[in-house]
């Protein structure tokens, strides 16, 4: 199979949309990372989503859907918190998990009688969610366990020959996938952290919990034992805490000494001090929201040009820091990490 990738147009749109309402899959960007979409109604397409990316059976996918789509067609009648963060935070980059109706494809929710459901904000997402007009389910565009795209590129790098379309939206802004938040219970609770911080949804809903597997503001870092690798670079990967730059350092002299690609990956200031003593090293940036953007891009750079990345967490916690570091340490935490 040829795998074509096409700027956003009427043309690339019509075909998009014929491919997916004959229960085949398209690429599309949107503002967190690009999504592999499939009709959400049509149960072989959904089961050819999670085997083009080797995804495990029992994690559930997540419905897409345009501005303005009647979500009463597929979940049911939500607490009045929950209108409360649409109209505060959609579209964009949050996901609500509602009581489906059982509407879509058994295989989307793997079985939970729930249904997550987003409405992304990036204008290429919503023409060509538009476009086709029905849920479209849609993962992170990456062979699963592999780091998730933020271009086009990356999408090709792991999908080439594999699918027949990729509609080419430009760099992701965001870098990390969407917040996922339970809107089933008494309060919000925050399942995945994301671009939407927990204390944004608590603002807006009067109360927001994160579940246990988050780090929660002013919470110590977790034990190795609770940390597994998900979003991971194709090269070895060491994880240290913030403050612990000379552990990182002392590493990175080993590594080299042993005749490996080393690189740092930590912090604009920590990065340009290691590049002035002729260190290799990645920038994250400044700011969280610059982290979060770069983060997987210099993920997959990193697995093209080291044998081993050894990070250091940056420094904060809380907000747009909580995504940030839960997506580093699962894709840099190893059994090496010094905690
Ligand atoms: P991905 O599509 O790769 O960004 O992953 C989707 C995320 O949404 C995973 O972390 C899933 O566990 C989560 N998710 C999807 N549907 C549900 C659901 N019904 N209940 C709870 N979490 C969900
Ligand atoms: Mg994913």
């Amino acid at each position: 199979m040829i795998t074509k990738v096409k700027k956003i147009d009427a043309e690339s749109l019509a075909e998009a949309k014929e491919i997916i309402l004959s229960g085949g899959v398209v690429a599309f960007p949107t503002e967190t990372v690009y999504g592999l979409g499939a009709s959400a109604f049509d149960d072989g397409a959904v089961k050819s989503i999670f085997d083009i990316k080797g995804r495990p059976n029992d994690n559930p996918l997540i419905a897409h859907v345009y501005d303005g789509y009647d979500l009463s067609r597929i979940v049911d009648a939500d607490p009045p918190y929950a209108a409360a963060l649409r109209r505060a935070f959609l579209p964009g980059p949050l996901t609500l998990v509602y009581p489906s109706r059982g509407k879509v494809s058994p295989r989307v929710s793997c079985g939970l009688d729930t249904l997550a459901v987003r409405v992304p904000s990036h204008p290429g997402a919503q023409a060509f969610l538009r476009a086709v007009g029905i849920p479209v389910v849609a993962p992170s565009a990456n062979l699963s366990k592999h780091v998730s795209p933020t271009s086009a590129k990356h999408v090709l790098d792991d999908f080439d020959g594999k699918i027949p379309l990729i509609l080419d939206g430009g760099e992701c802004s965001g870098g990390i996938e969407s917040t996922v938040c339970d809107v089933t219970g008494e309060y919000p609770v925050v399942l995945r952290p994301g671009l939407v911080t927990r204390e944004m949804i608590a603002k807006a809903a009067g109360r927001c919990e994160a579940s246990a597997e988050t780090v929660r503001p002013g919470e110590r870092a977790k034990s190795p034992g609770m940390m597994y690798k998900h979003y991971s670079p194709r090269c070895r990967t060491m994880l240290f805490p913030v403050g612990d730059r000379a552990g990182a350092e002392a590493a990175y002299e080993r590594e080299k000494a042993a005749g490996s690609r080393a690189f740092l990956l930590g912090e604009e200031k920590l990065a340009k001090a290691w590049n002035a003593r002729g260190m290799s090293a990645f920038s994250l940036g400044n700011t969280p929201g610059e982290m979060a953007a770069r983060l997987y891009g210099l993920l997959r750079e990193a697995e093209r040009r080291a044998d081993v990345l050894i990070a250091v967490e940056p420094a904060g916690d809380g907000g747009v820091m909580t995504g940030v570091k839960n997506r580093l340490k699962k894709a840099c935490a190893s059994e090496d990490i010094p905690h």
